[in-house]
């Protein structure tokens, strides 16, 4: 089965491979402001946010819907130059919960975008107990013009870190809304954090495997930064944790890499924070390196998606 999804010399199933096999081009992501907020900083679920969120630092700009066509357009043009005449694009609300807000506010933002020709796809990020039956509906309506991704920031499995990061919903929430997700047909990835404070290697790699196993398509995995501003950035500088080598990264992505089921699409293997905001691993601002040492250590280790894998055992 693995043949079907990787290719010759390949270690990993990509999203680049993915996107090219369903829309027959690389498809460059537009990220987007929905202009909203998140139940964990309202003061809904709590007003800090989960402890490594960047808060006002520009970074997110919550409150006031832009103007998402011109939002479009400023986006496309930084891409342009790599992109070329033919590229196509995937609109991407990435900050904060974008379907936290009313269902009318949230059609009047999401359904102009599906009527859009330049657009191929589009890409909402959200909590997964941000999905209630009228925001379901509105999805499903959409995924029927647009293919859709519903991106959900699960970070953890390990319900202990969760209290700890103040994620403020419980593992059965994501599970819930996998599946709801899935019945309607829509396209599902999930975040997880490599190197929460208090987490080894075990509660990475059984994260990998939850995740797995809840039958999301994809998956992003994103090394935790610990970010300016932030009240990681407090336990940090305390000296409660420490964060993880480039060595120790690489060892941990592969055993999740190996954990995985090998149709699963990964949609990231690394993640660069804001570099003004960079407190450490300071290593991790050298993207080009840091990618370069973990396709050296893929083709050392021989590393093979799904290697490790166990059968899903939640459908
Ligand atoms: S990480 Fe996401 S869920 Fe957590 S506070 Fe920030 S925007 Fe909200």
């Amino acid at each position: 089965m693995k043949g079907l999804y990787l290719y010759m010399g390949d270690h990993f199933y990509s999203a680049n491979k993915y996107m090219r096999e369903r829309f027959g081009s690389k498809v460059y992501r537009l990220s987007l402001d929905g202009g909203m907020t998140c139940p964990n900083r309202d003061g809904t679920l709590g007003t800090g946010g989960c402890i490594f969120c960047l808060e006002g630092s520009g970074h997110f700009s919550e409150g006031i819907i832009g103007d998402v066509s011109l939002q479009i357009e400023k986006a496309k043009k930084r891409v342009a130059a790599k992109a070329g005449n033919d590229a196509r694009y995937i609109a991407y609300f990435q900050s904060y919960t974008n379907t936290y807000a009313p269902v009318s506010r949230l059609r009047a933002l999401f359904m102009p975008i599906s009527e859009r020709d330049d657009i191929t796809a589009i890409s909402i990020a959200t909590r997964p107990d941000c999905l209630q039956d009228g925001v379901l509906d509105l999805l499903e309506e959409l995924s029927l013009k647009k293919p859709l991704f519903v991106e959900l920031g699960l970070q953890t499995s390990n319900e202990s870190t969760a209290g700890y990061i103040r994620r403020c919903y419980g593992n059965s929430v994501y599970i819930d809304a996998v599946k709801n997700l899935k019945s309607l047909g829509i396209n599902v990835i999930t975040h997880m954090i490599l190197g929460l404070p208090g987490e080894g290697i075990d509660d990475m790699v059984n994260t990998a495997r939850f995740i797995s196993e809840s039958g999301s398509d994809g998956i992003k995995f994103q090394l935790l930064h610990v970010l300016k501003g932030t009240d990681l950035a407090e336990d940090y500088e305390a000296g409660l944790f420490d964060t993880l080598s480039l060595e120790e990264y690489a060892t941990i992505l592969e055993c999740c890499i190996r954990s995985i089921r090998p149709e699963m699409v990964i949609h990231r293997i690394t993640g660069d924070g804001p570099k003004r905001y960079l407190i450490a691993p300071l290593w991790s601002a050298d993207k080009k390196k840091v990618l370069n040492y973990l396709n050296r250590r893929f083709e050392e280790d021989k590393l093979v998606q799904g290697s490790d894998c166990i059968k899903n055992n939640l459908e």
